[in-house]
């Protein structure tokens, strides 16, 4: 499979002097689905935030999908889909405007906009919600919307920053059911970050695991368990505590 993200030796220091990112190398195929773990603190956030814009790197480059962000920041934006816990939805807003107006931001026309919010409100089950305020959403429901809004112009890379807390286990398999779709029929690169382990080992192929600004763990999840608990049978949340706990001996 051909490199979709690639990073290299990138670095983030916060203005109090923390050292969030400490020379992360990590490469992400494209239509791979792909996760970040990591403990609290780890620094997933902090590189998610520069990969998608937000927030500028110190040193180190990356590229996704072979664009270079610091040449082309709206070619990027418009290549990756993000849907964030940040971005918390107050609009009064109805549900399916937000999702109109999104497709307009990202330059589609109006006939297409409306077919491409019919097809999301579909597909992530918003048709109750769809003339209530987006503000007045339950959160569950706003995690879903998020989604939505982030595939709106049909990005190649989704990422998706625990996107089902507070989901019910029917919106959550729901969820799911929609994400893997769009990975394997639409070949959208997926990267994840959760803290539910049972979520990542079911979904995603490949993973990451970073601890205190470092990537410790490259490669396929059942390379992991392999690597760390001599077999791929086991639960990726144990064979993931299981290094932990190795690495803080
Ligand atoms: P994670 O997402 O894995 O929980 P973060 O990327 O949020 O980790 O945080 C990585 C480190 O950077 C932590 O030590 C955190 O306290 C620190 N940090 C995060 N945001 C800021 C900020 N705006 N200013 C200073 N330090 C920050």
């Amino acid at each position: 499979m051909e490199a979709e993200i690639v990073i290299s030796n990138l670095t983030k220091r916060y203005s109090n002097g923390t050292e969030a990112l400490k020379g992360i190398d990590l490469d992400v195929k494209r239509g791979e689905f792909f996760t970040l773990l990591g403990p609290n603190g780890a620094g997933k956030s902090t590189l998610i935030k520069v990969l998608t814009t937000l927030l500028d790197k110190d040193t180190g480059r990356f590229s996704i999908g072979g664009i270079n962000p610091e040449q082309e920041k709206t070619k990027i934006q418009n290549y990756i889909g993000v849907a964030s816990q940040e971005n918390e939805i107050d609009s009064g807003e109805k549900v399916e405007n937000l999702l109109i107006f999104q497709g307009k931001l990202f330059g589609l026309s109006t006939v297409d906009a409306k077919s491409r919010t019919e097809e999301l409100i579909d597909a992530f089950q918003l048709s109750e919600q769809r003339s209530k305020k987006a503000g007045t959403l339950s959160g569950g429901n706003k995690r879903r919307l998020h989604c939505a809004l982030a595939l709106v112009h049909r990005p190649q890379v989704l990422f998706l920053d625990e996107p089902t807390v507070g989901m019910d286990p029917l919106a959550r398999a729901n969820f799911w059911r929609v994400i893997n779709q769009l990975n394997q029929k639409e070949h959208t690169t997926i990267f994840l970050t959760t803290q539910y382990l049972d979520e990542a080992d079911k979904n995603a192929k490949a993973m990451a695991l970073i601890l205190d600004g470092n990537i410790e763990y490259n490669g396929t999840i059942s390379g992991f368990k392999n690597v760390v608990s001599k077999s791929d049978s086991i639960s990726l949340n144990d064979s993931y505590l299981e290094f932990i706990k190795s690495f803080s001996k």
